[in-house]
């Protein structure tokens, strides 16, 4: 079976090793282990690196659409609300893409902790 690429296992939430749907369990927490192979996705650690990115790209897309909404049609300031939902959605969306990401190029990679060999 040729390996689905990192992208397309983070988008379907799936497990790096085994394609099975089922690695998040809730919207941006990971499941304890795949249901189908086993694999033990609280041995991954991704930490908080994709939180830091998102904010920059998550505030650079709202600021961006803001402007142009403001330049095209002048709407009344509450229409600017709007954004608080895009800004939420999307951090919750990209967070839980970002951390797929991250797990599927650890798995991949066999990146863990640096330890001293045992
Ligand atoms: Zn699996």
């Amino acid at each position: 079976m040729a390996e689905p690429s990192p992208v397309a296992l983070a988008l379907g939430g799936r497990c790096p090793q085994c394609g099975a749907p089922g690695l998040f369990d809730g919207l941006v927490r990971f499941a304890p282990k795949c249901r189908a192979c086993g694999l033990d996705f609280h041995s991954f650690n991704v930490g908080d690196g994709p939180a830091a990115f998102l904010i920059l790209i998550v505030g650079a897309i709202v600021t961006i659409g803001a402007i142009t909404l403001e330049l095209a049609a002048e709407p009344p300031w509450w229409v600017h609300l709007v954004w608080i939902p895009v800004a939420t959605g999307l951090t919750i969306f990209g967070l839980g893409l970002g951390k797929a990401w991250l797990l599927g190029q650890e798995y991949q990679h066999r990146a863990r902790e640096g330890r001293i060999s045992e």
